[in-house]
């Protein structure tokens, strides 16, 4: 007799991660709702009842092109011809490949490429540094890392400030917090809770200004916004700096007390007036002296991370002024302000878990382009997790996001095979081929490999270019506890609410279970001791004194009250002066100069004015729309048809110029290709400035080459650069580059 069951699940179909109740009839989905239990719930907008993604979740779910068993190919490379074969061969064939793999170039010539965090990477992790490979790249490097590691070095722990839970309003009806500045973040597109935060402290009197160059959602809801020139955000924070130094309006007793480096800092911004700062980022120079002050006299005040920054080619520098001005103005783990909330305690972290330690540090040392962008390698993650575990008594963070092979290096050494050959890549949570830049030379690096395996739930392009296609659990089908990676004291949990395998139907497994396969056949199997992910959280939680099903009984969450000003009773900040480091010496040790002068991006109209002739236009990508989430959900239909089109923002003034009229097919094209998308008219950004969308293929063509689902068509990485990366960092630019338009018929 069927029965319904209803289970608590965390969705992770984008980093809002609601906590949901999933219901189901022998092991197939009947309906999900909102898990109105938990604190948490009703603080995403739009709700998660209205979530178009969610409401989708049972097409995708049960999609007819989801990958059910796993695939071997057969023919060539990217011919599209597949064989069903069973969990043992494959493990069998992929483990045998890779020892001989091992042997010849050693176990560095794996690659892993990872994606958003919405897996739990530290059990990838675990596999990685057991194999013995410092190779794990990913999109880390324009997403979470850059400002996490930077937070680490400077203020001793990640701030909290990611996904605007500080400002949810919990119990009070005010929020503590003053004011928030948001910069290169449109939370209405791309984070529902930081979206719904934000429109309610808004409507609560807390004052708002965006920096961003075009006039988003949250550009019109601000008290200022400040359209910048694409790619100068670190010159308006100097002078944002500027102005609240000069004016003293910054916390005096803080800054004297327990920053190391103001001197420095006064000196780097002086030059940067309102009047040169507007000259550099052209926006008023009335504007910014306001928007300073505001930021600094409404405190407690928020800065939340913001993809943006980390998409400049300076964005080091960036993010270095960012936490300066976050720092001076008192807002550091006060209430209202940027929390470092410290570990849980309770629970085997990330970084507890990931085995970073059994790497040997003469593979890490072999950690591709770690030469070269040295702030996300091994070695500095060593560095800045001794001062952490000093003073925390536990380390912050996992790899990736904060320590990662240079993804842009890597694709090339396995074409050159320098450093050293790099012949075999395996994908997890990822599709590089749409997610890295300069995609075709990504394509040609994944068709040159000897082994090339994907766990993933759908044939991508990337998929298509593998030997193997394993059929991953999604969330409905595994379980999963949330803790940020370590970088948060607290922690929820789902259950896996669907069967990963139903006999006759499909036979999905968990990463956890993948790698475990993979781990006993390469003999170290051992450290997967436990049958499947949630014997593996039962031994997390051991310190808690219950398992996962105690846990989930008792709803499933730990949240440790917030405290605030620990260093004061720590004695003083994780970092090597022991003071909050306004001047990064971790920087200076690696040979970067901290808070250098600021230079114009690779590919601007005042860089290269010579490309303008034939190039006029300043081409940004890289933010998020809200129907999708990076490259999936692109075959769910009931998603797609509220956007079925790649989108172009292109300024009136400058289409009518050039003949384009809203809903035009145009061309977008720069010296390193070209791709084609819909004119969206959009009178809020600069006329010289296009924004295109990004991460846009198309499963509904063939995956046979050489469509590969009409990858290199509305690709915006065709067009974008791998060579001219943040120094620090690592970090690809996206929103510095020359492009023309012109409309596709005439191409
Ligand atoms: S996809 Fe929707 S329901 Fe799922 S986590 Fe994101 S906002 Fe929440």
């Amino acid at each position: 007799m069927s029965e319904l069951v209803t289970k608590t699940a965390v969705c992770a179909m984008c980093h809002a991660r609601c906590r949901v109740a999933v219901t189901s009839e022998n092991g197939h989905l009947v309906d999900i709702k909102e898990d109105t239990s938990f604190p948490r719930a009703g603080k995403t907008w739009p709700r998660t009842n209205a979530c178009l993604r969610l409401r989708g979740a049972k097409e995708w779910m049960y999609h007819p092109d989801r990958v059910n068993y796993p695939r071997k190919r057969i023919g060539e490379k990217g011919g599209g011809e597949w064989q069903t074969i069973s969990w043992e061969q494959a493990f069998d064939e992929i483990a045998g490949k890779l020892t001989e793999l091992k042997q010849k170039y050693g176990p560095e010539t794996l690659n892993f490429t990872g994606g958003t965090g919405r897996t739990m990477d530290e059990y990838v992790s675990r596999f990685v540094h057991l194999f013995g490979t410092p190779n794990h790249t990913g999109s880390g490097l324009v997403c979470h890392g850059p400002i996490a590691v930077m937070a680490q070095i400077m203020c001793g722990w990640p701030l909290r400030h990611r996904t605007g839970l500080t400002i949810e309003h919990g119990d009070s009806k005010l929020p503590a917090t003053k004011c928030i500045m948001l910069a290169g973040i449109n939370p209405a597109q791309s984070v529902p809770r930081l979206w719904n935060s934000l429109r309610q402290c808004k409507s609560d009197g807390v004052k708002v200004i965006v920096i961003d160059p075009r006039r988003t959602e949250t550009a019109e809801l601000a008290d200022i916004w400040l359209q910048l020139r694409p790619g100068t955000d670190y010159a308006l924070f100097l002078g944002m700096i500027n102005t609240i130094i000069q004016e003293g309006l910054y916390d005096k007793e803080f800054v004297t007390k327990w920053t190391y480096g103001f001197d420095k800092v006064v000196a780097r911004v002086t030059p940067f007036t309102p009047e040169k700062t507007a000259e550099i980022t052209r926006v008023p120079a009335d504007k910014i002296v306001a928007a300073a002050r505001m930021y600094a006299t409404n405190t407690p005040a928020l800065f939340p991370h913001g993809m943006g920054t980390e998409h400049l080619q300076d964005a080091s520098s960036a993010i270095q002024a960012r936490l300066i001005m976050t720092a001076i103005c008192g807002n550091i783990d006060v209430q209202g302000g940027e929390i470092m909330s410290g570990p849980n305690g309770r629970w085997v972290s990330a970084p507890d878990f990931d085995l970073e330690d059994l790497l040997a540090a003469g593979q890490k040392e072999k950690q591709i382009g770690a030469d070269r962008h040295r702030l996300l390698s091994y070695t500095t993650r060593g560095m800045i997790q001794a001062e952490i575990k000093k003073k925390w008594g536990a380390g912050c963070g996992s790899s990736p996001p904060c320590a990662e092979a240079h993804a842009p290096t890597v694709y090339r050494a396995m074409l050159s095979g320098k450093p050293y050959p790099v012949r075999a890549a395996y994908t997890v949570s990822s599709n590089p081929l749409i997610t890295m830049p300069n995609s075709r030379l990504v394509y040609q690096a994944l068709k040159s490999l000897d082994l090339y395996v994907v766990n993933d739930f759908f044939m991508t392009p990337s998929a298509e270019l593998a030997d193997y296609v394993l059929p991953a659990a999604t969330w409905l089908e595994r379980p999963r506890v949330y803790d940020n990676a370590g970088e948060d004291s607290g922690l929820y949990a789902g259950e896996a609410a669907l069967p990963a395998s139903l006999p006759g139907e499909y036979d999905h497994k968990t990463d956890y279970e993948i790698f475990r396969g993979l781990a006993q056949r390469l003999g170290f199997g051992e450290y997967f001791p436990w049958s499947n992910m949630e014997e593996s959280f039962d031994y997390r939680l051991q310190a808690m004194g219950m398992t996962f099903q105690e846990f989930m009984a008792k709803g499933g969450y730990d949240f440790p009250a917030d405290t605030f000003k620990k260093y004061e009773k720590m004695g003083g900040f994780a970092t090597p002066t022991g003071k909050l480091e306004l001047y990064a010496t971790t920087i200076a040790k690696l040979g970067y100069e901290p808070l250098p002068p600021y230079e114009e991006s690779f590919e601007n109209p005042v860089s290269r004015p010579d490309l303008t002739g034939e190039y006029p236009l300043m081409l940004i990508t890289g933010a998020r729309f809200r129907w999708n989430f990076h490259s999936e959900y692109f075959q769910v239909s009931s998603i797609r048809q509220r956007h079925p089109d790649p989108l172009v923002q292109i300024h009136p003034d400058t289409a009518a110029q050039l003949g384009i009229k809203e809903g035009d097919w145009v061309c977008i094209e720069n010296p390193r290709g070209k791709v084609r998308m819909k004119c969206r008219l959009f009178d809020g950004l600069d006329p010289q400035v296009v924004h295109a969308e990004h991460s846009w293929w198309f499963p509904e063509k063939p995956g046979a080459e050489p469509s590969l689902h009409g990858v290199f068509e509305s690709n915006i990485n065709v067009l974008t650069d791998d060579e001219h990366c943040d120094p620090v960092n690592g970090g690809w630019p996206l929103k510095t580059g020359l492009c023309k338009v012109y409309l596709e018929a005439e191409g």
